[in-house]
């Protein structure tokens, strides 16, 4: 089986402005080397205004935009192209998360044509999934998330499939502090992996990578990181001040 490279990547949603983002940049030095001795990929997705400052600052390290516009170019007040985000060097991009899903309506099928938009200009899309705390309880997490990953993913090839990377996110534990258990995790995540054989065959299936996220913080990273499924953590609030991402990357 090919060897994943784990993937640390915050989401600072809708926090830091510039000039908060820029000191971020001047205080990850060390974290860097030590991602590197580690041999963890790192990565933050600030706001879109901030994305050419840290593009341009935390070098070497992956700078990804929260979410993309499917469209090149045209009527869509407030959005932001892939070729906008291309002119500043920017290759990543979050699609569907639960707050865009929440907040603005994302479907599935908006989702996939972002994902399809986003590999067919060579850059990588974090497709992101995960249940409510309602779908959780009425245990049917698998069904749920294999209708999003289906449909999010439709139509995609194996190739295009390089450029993918999924994040687990179950809703109930975003930003609330109720982490899910390594077991919980690394069963969904495990079953996303099956879904993905089916799909795209046992090779995609081994090569994706597959987060998690869902109140991450210094202290639970290394125990959901022990298991064989789990490729990295999406983090929002614990990626936010470079000490505590540095504590991620060293505990991970
Ligand atoms: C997220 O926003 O993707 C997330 C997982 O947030 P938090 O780590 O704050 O729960």
């Amino acid at each position: 089986m090919p060897a994943r490279k784990k993937l640390l990547l915050g989401n600072w949603k809708m926090n830091h402005t510039i000039a908060e983002a820029s000191a971020f940049c001047d205080s990850i030095k060390d974290t860097k080397e030590l991602a590197k001795e580690r041999g963890i990929q790192i990565g933050v997705c600030p706001s879109f205004l901030s994305l050419q400052t840290v593009k341009r600052k935390a070098k070497g390290i992956v700078v990804g935009a929260q979410d993309v516009s499917a469209f090149e170019s045209g009527a869509y007040t407030g959005q932001v192209s892939i070729p906008m985000l291309q002119e500043l060097g920017i290759t990543w991009a979050l699609v569907g998360h639960s707050e865009r899903r929440e907040y603005n309506g994302e479907s599935n099928e908006v989702c996939n044509a972002k994902v399809k938009a986003l590999v067919s200009h060579g850059m990588t899309a974090v497709y992101c999934c995960g249940e409510s705390e309602e779908i959780y309880e009425k245990g049917e997490t698998n069904a749920w998330v294999e209708n999003q990953i289906r449909t999010g993913l439709k139509d995609l090839t194996k190739d295009d499939m390089k450029n993918v990377v999924i994040a687990y996110e179950p809703i109930w534990a975003i930003g609330t502090g109720k982490v899910a258990t390594p077991e919980i995790a690394e069963n969904v995540i495990g079953y996303i992996r099956t879904v993905i054989k089916s799909m795209f065959g046992k090779g995609v299936a081994n090569r994706i990578r597959i987060l998690y996220g869902g109140s991450v913080k210094p202290g639970n990273i290394h125990e959901i990181m022990l298991k064989p499924d789990i490729d990295g953590a999406l983090v929002g609030g614990a990626s936010l001040k470079a000490d505590s991402f540095r504590e991620l990357v060293a505990n991970l």
